[in-house]
C-alpha cells in the first residue's frame, strides 16, 4: 500500500499504523502539520473495505484538521485516527485502551477526540491510559452544542453578506438537510431567531420533531437541495455539492456543518459561477474545535463568544474573496496556510 504517493498525501508529518494482537485493534495515526501546536483530531471508526480506504480517510481528514485550526486561530495542528472495524460490532472498552496505548506512544503528538463511530464514553475509557485526549465526560463532552451555535454563526454572517447588511435572521427561510445533533440545534437557534425552516432527515422522527417544535416545514431527503430557500444548510452528508446538484440549488447561500460539502475542490468555483455565496465547511463547523481549546475553563460563556467569532472570520473571508474575485473556498484555504505555513 502507497503512503507518500498515496492520493492524500499531502507532506504529512508523521504517520503511525498499529496492530494489537490481544484485542485485534488495527488503527491509523495521521499528523499532518504541528506547525502552530500539537495535533488534535478525531478518531473515527469505521468498517473500510481496504485499508487503502482507511490510510486515505486519515490523510485527507488530517489535513483537513490542520486548515481547520489554523484558519480558527488556534493553537493547534492537525491530526485524524481510524480503527478499522465496524463500531456497534468490534468496539469494546480493551479495543479501545489498545488505542489510548497507540496513542500514548506518540508522547502527546496527537490528541484524541470523539468522531463517527466513537463517542464521549469511548474518550473517557481511552483517558484510562492516556492524557492525549480531549473529548472526555469531565473534558469537553460533545462538540454538537458549540458546531450547531457557530454554524448558526456562519449562517448569520453569510445572511448579512449576501442578503442583508446589518440584519438578523427574522423572516430568512433555511432549508436543513439533516437534523442530527448540530442540525436539529442549529434548527431551533434559527427558528428561536424568526427563520422559517424547511427540513429533511432519513429519519421520519426528526422531522416530525422539527414540525412539532419549530413549525418546520418537511420536505423530501432527496430533494431537499433543491428547495427555493434563502439558506440551504447541510447537515448530514459529505460531497453534497457536486455535479448534479450545484445546478439543482435554488438558493443565494450554502452554509451548513457538514464536512467535506464539495465534492472536488472545483465545485467551489462551480457555487461562485452561479453567484451562490458558499460558507467554508471547516471554517463555518470549527466551534467544536474551538471548544477543545477551553477544556477546562469554568466560564462557558468566554468559550460561546469565542465560537462566536466565526461570524467574523466569515465576513472578512467574504470580503476577500470579493476583493480577489475567487472563491470562499479557495480563500479560506488561503487564510489557513498562511496561518500554519508561517508559523
Ligand atoms: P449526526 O449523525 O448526529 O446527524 C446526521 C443526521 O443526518 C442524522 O439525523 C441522519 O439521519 C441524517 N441523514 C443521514 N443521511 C441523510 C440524508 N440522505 N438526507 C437527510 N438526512 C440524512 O451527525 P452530527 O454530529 O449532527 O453531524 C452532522 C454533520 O456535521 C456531519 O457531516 C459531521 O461530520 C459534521 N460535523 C459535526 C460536528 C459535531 O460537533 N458533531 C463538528 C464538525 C462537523
Amino acid at each position: 500500500m502507497a503512503v507518500f504517493s498515496a492520493p492524500g498525501f499531502d507532506k504529512h508529518e508523521h504517520v503511525a499504523f498499529r496492530f494489537d494482537q490481544e484485542t485485534g485493534l488495527k488503527a491509523i495515526i495521521a499528523v499532518h502539520n504541528t506547525n502552530l501546536g500539537p495535533a488534535v483530531g478525531g478518531c473515527r471508526m469505521w468498517a473500510y473495505d481496504n485499508d487503502a480506504l482507511a490510510l486515505e480517510d486519515a490523510l485527507r481528514l488530517s489535513r483537513g484538521m490542520t486548515y481547520k485550526s489554523a484558519l480558527a486561530n488556534l493553537p493547534f495542528g492537525g491530526g485524524k485516527a481510524v480503527i478499522i472495524g465496524e463500531s456497534r460490532q468490534d468496539k469494546s472498552d480493551d479495543l479501545l485502551r489498545a488505542m489510548g496505548l497507540f496513542v500514548d506512544r506518540l508522547d502527546g503528538l496527537y490528541v484524541v477526540a470523539e468522531d463517527v463511530g466513537t463517542t464521549v464514553q469511548d474518550m473517557d475509557v481511552i483517558a484510562e491510559v492516556t492524557d492525549h485526549v480531549a473529548c472526555t465526560s469531565e473534558g469537553s463532552g460533545n462538540p454538537s452544542p458549540y458546531t450547531a451555535l457557530g454554524v448558526f454563526e456562519g449562517v448569520r454572517a453569510a445572511v448579512r453578506h449576501k442578503l442583508r447588511a446589518n440584519a438578523e435572521l427574522e423572516g430568512v427561510h433555511v432549508a436543513v438537510q439533516g437534523l442530527g445533533q448540530v442540525g436539529f440545534a442549529l434548527a431551533q437557534q434559527l427558528h428561536d431567531a424568526g427563520a422559517t425552516l424547511t427540513v429533511a432527515d432519513i429519519s421520519a422522527d426528526a422531522v416530525t420533531m422539527a414540525a412539532d417544535e419549530l413549525g418546520a416545514t418537511p420536505a423530501d431527503p432527496d430533494s431537499i437541495h433543491t428547495t427555493k430557500a434563502d439558506v440551504f444548510a447541510p447537515c448530514a452528508l459529505g460531497g453534497i455539492l457536486n455535479d448534479r446538484t450545484i445546478p439543482q440549488l435554488q438558493v443565494p447561500i450554502v452554509a451548513g456543518a457538514a464536512n467535506n460539502q464539495l465534492a472536488e475542490d472545483r465545485h467551489g468555483a462551480a457555487l461562485a459561477a452561479r453567484d451562490i455565496l458558499y460558507a467554508p465547511d471547516y471554517a463555518i463547523n470549527a466551534g467544536g474545535i474551538i471548544e477543545i481549546a477551553h477544556i477546562g475553563e469554568q466560564d462557558d460563556e468566554n468559550t460561546r463568544d469565542h465560537v462566536r467569532t466565526i461570524h467574523d472570520t466569515l465576513i472578512n473571508l467574504f470580503r476577500r474573496a470579493d476583493a480577489e474575485r475567487l472563491p470562499t473556498n479557495v480563500i479560506a484555504d488561503m487564510m489557513a496556510q498562511e496561518r500554519f505555513l508561517a508559523a
